[in-house]
């Protein structure tokens, strides 16, 4: 990475069309992109209009861009919960790029100067996707295996993908094992399909924030605790997890460096075709709530994959659709594949 030393890079979390900015002062100065791209940063010198070009782009001609404390500010201003202050003066002085990305990452509280808000509590930067400031990464040989999070809607495909992945290579990959406080059966050993637990225990480790997610069955807890992905990594493998897109954030550590893989479904119409004799399975891994899709189901499959992907679509690295089950997993291989041996854009926090 010594190429690119000095160099700023931001990862673009929204699509952006100059054409359609009231704001900008010249249509024809602007870059348009897409959520995901990677920009480098060409000039700061502006506080509301920054200059940058498409990373890799051998034109030496930038565009102008918003700037995240502009697009920050007016993104907000859009949401009605939070009630935004003008600018201050010594604001504006200091929302060069790497001044605020320093100080929203330290002290959440900075952003409070800029946007008083009226549920400070509820307002995160994260609520507000603008950029990130991102720079190659590329696993070494020592190092730990990335965590990888899938997520989708149900009756996407998604545990069976798993598990296909999983019977491909079982010393490469692995998946947790989930805590529960209900009863071990004869044929289960402590450890191996569940990790057996008290009550009062589980409710502890939830206090103590041990779970990354974990919900209730039949009167029993069931959850998974960042622990358990702990260990997987520890004995060399890549940790597959499936999780609700809402908890991707939470795993966004330089710790587990999460590689975050969407499957989408394909049209509704492609859905029909493919899905027509097949089952949905809608709790986990539940086999006996098996029943064939509905109409219903497919819809659903398509709402709640453009919620996700409109609230959460910045936070993932590869979007696969699954329209073929075969071709969806020779996608997802090959994702794997490259992910050991490509570089990839992670946020610089990662590295520090
Ligand atoms: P069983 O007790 O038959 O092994 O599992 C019953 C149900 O527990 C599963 O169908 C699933 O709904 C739930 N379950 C199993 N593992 C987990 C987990 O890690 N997290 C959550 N939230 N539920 C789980």
């Amino acid at each position: 990475t010594a190429s690119k030393e000095g160099k700023v890079f931001i990862k673009a979390l929204f699509d952006y069309n100059p054409k359609e900015d009231k704001a900008i002062p010249c249509k024809e100065a602007g870059l348009s992109f897409r959520k995901g791209d990677i920009l480098q940063i060409m000039s700061q010198d502006d506080v509301t209009w920054w200059q940058a070009k498409h990373e890799g782009d051998a034109n030496p001609r930038a565009g102008l861009i918003p700037s995240k404390p502009f697009q920050e500010r007016r993104l907000a201003l859009r949401r009605p919960e939070i009630v935004v202050q003008p600018l201050k003066l010594s604001n504006r002085k200091s929302s060069g790029f790497r001044r605020s990305f320093r100080l929203s990452r330290k002290d959440k509280k900075t952003n409070k100067s800029m946007y008083e808000c009226k549920k400070s509590d509820q307002y995160d930067t994260a609520d507000v996707p603008t950029y990130e400031e991102v720079t190659p990464y590329r696993r070494q040989a020592h190092e730990k295996y990335r965590l990888v999070v899938l997520v989708g809607p149900v009756g996407v495909g998604l545990n069976e993908l798993k598990r296909k992945l999983l019977i491909s290579d079982t010393q490469h990959y692995g998946v947790t094992v989930p805590h529960t406080t209900r009863a071990r059966r004869s044929q289960e050993s402590d450890g191996v399909e569940y990790i057996f637990i008290s009550k009062h225990l589980f409710e502890t480790d939830v206090q103590n924030n041990k779970f990354i997610e974990y919900g209730e069955y039949k009167n029993n807890y069931y959850g998974t605790s960042i622990d358990s992905v702990r260990s997987v990594l520890a004995k060399n493998k890549v940790c597959l997890l499936d999780v609700q897109p809402h908890t991707v954030k939470h795993l966004r550590t330089q710790e587990f460096k999460p590689y975050v893989i969407f499957i989408k479904p394909p049209s509704i119409e492609r859905l029909r075709e493919t899905r027509k004799n097949a089952k949905i399975i809608s709790s986990r891994d539940d086999q006996a709530t098996a029943k064939p899709f509905t109409e219903e189901d497919f819809q659903e499959m398509i709402k709640s994959a453009q919620i996700m992907e409109s609230q959460y679509g910045h936070l993932f690295d590869k979007v696969i659709v699954n329209d073929d089950l075969t071709v969806a997993f020779n996608e997802l291989k090959t994702t794997f594949d490259k992910l050991e041996t490509d570089t990839h854009w992670v946020p610089v926090s990662w590295l520090h």
